[in-house]
């Protein structure tokens, strides 16, 4: 395998997500997606809600729905410590559909002692959840 590797692992409070040598990794940050690849210069930056991927070292893209954390990039090592993350196949559709109603319920709502904020961060996830999901079953590998 000639192909340049580097080391990934992206870790979720609750499980391993994946450990592995890569080719190259992309992640949504805070001021804009960004991509690794072999050599990258050391960088350290915070995730925003969106899609995250890697292709592996046999050329298989994975795609991941994000939805915050950070990312550290040093010496051939991607460490991505991710609030939530689920790769694209194992996203529950209903379940997001169902957090997206919720979601907009409560930002509609008038009530008091909604909180609008907290409802427009759940709609983000719930969207993007189902935008990877769409993404996969529309054979998303070639992008
Ligand atoms: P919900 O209202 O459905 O719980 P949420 O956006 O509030 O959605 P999170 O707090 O982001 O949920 O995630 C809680 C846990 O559930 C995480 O481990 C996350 O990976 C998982 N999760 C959330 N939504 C889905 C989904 N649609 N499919 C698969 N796993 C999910």
């Amino acid at each position: 395998m000639d192909e340049k590797t580097f080391k990934l692992d992206i870790v979720a409070p609750d499980r391993i997500l994946f450990k592995g040598l890569v080719r190259s990794f992309s992640a949504p940050g805070e001021i804009g997606a960004f991509q690794v690849l072999y050599n990258h210069a050391p960088l350290l930056s915070t995730l925003v809600t969106g899609e995250m991927k890697y292709t592996g070292e046999n050329g298989e893209t994975v795609f991941y729905a994000v939805s915050g954390g950070f990312v550290e990039v040093r010496d051939n090592r991607v460490l991505a410590l991710v609030d939530t993350a689920e790769r694209a196949e194992e996203i529950d559709i209903e379940r997001a559909r169902k957090s997206q109603e919720r979601a907009i319920k409560r930002m509609k709502s008038r009530e008091s002692g909604i909180d609008t904020v907290r409802a427009k961060r759940a709609f983000t996830r719930a969207t993007n959840r189902l935008k990877i999901a769409q993404r996969v079953k529309e054979g998303a590998g070639v992008s």
